[in-house]
């Protein structure tokens, strides 16, 4: 449901002009509903959105979910634009990738390292920083840390058909740790492999040992 501006009563509102930020296939970011909904929260908790401190946080609530959120209807694949043939078989890991993203069941972060190897197709492989920029893309948008994983995975797929890939996510959940249970430090693994790293237990194995700490 729509809640009027003159509801609101926040003069400022009123005299923006209505932007709609195109991010994704499809996906649009609406800055004047993000702008109401960070007033209406921080009337819904009895705070006087008019006093100083609180007057520009609608507007900065607005900017920061814009940014945290880029990339709601974003295919991460799209990220992996180039390939090339190195020729090593090997399997290829790249560790310690930090992100941040939102819990979509509470929308707080979870923040933690992605893990990442893969076995290549005939030595085809990708630059390094792009797959960071996978776990950066799929990191923007409400995720829960389970299916981030798998789309992670599958991104790596689609991008550059390893034989094999395995990755692993290693968070903290702030939902968890600010609220809740409280359990502040408590971390979630979680895993996905696919192709080869799936189906050969040593190969697994290899990968799994290599992931981890
Ligand atoms: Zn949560």
């Amino acid at each position: 449901m729509d809640v009027s501006l003159s509801e609101l009563k926040v003069p400022e509102l009123k005299s923006r002009t209505r932007s709609v930020t195109k991010t994704g296939s499809g996906a649009r970011v609406d800055q004047d509903k993000l702008h109401r909904a960070g007033a209406l929260i921080l009337e819904a908790i009895g705070e006087n959105v008019f006093r100083e401190g609180l007057r520009e946080t609608p507007a900065r609530f607005a900017r920061m979910f814009q940014e945290l959120c880029y990339g709601v209807g974003v295919d991460a694949a799209s990220e992996i634009t180039c390939t090339f043939k190195e020729g090593g078989e090997g399997l290829v890991v790249v560790r310690d990738i930090s992100f941040n993203s939102l819990c979509e069941h509470h929308l707080v972060p979870f923040i933690g390292t992605a893990h990442i190897a893969y076995l290549p197709r005939e030595g085809v492989v990708t630059g390094l920083s792009k797959l960071a920029r996978v776990v950066e893309l799929t990191a923007r948008r409400p995720q829960v840390q389970e299916r981030m994983t798998e789309e992670i995975a599958d991104a790596i797929v689609r991008g550059i058909d390893p034989l094999g890939v395995a990755v692993l996510l290693d968070a903290e959940h702030f939902c968890m740790s600010m609220r809740g249970i409280k359990k502040p430090g408590a971390r979630t693994l979680t895993t996905v492999f696919k192709g080869l790293l799936a189906e050969d237990k040593d190969q697994r194995r290899e990968a799994l040992s290599l992931l981890k700490d």
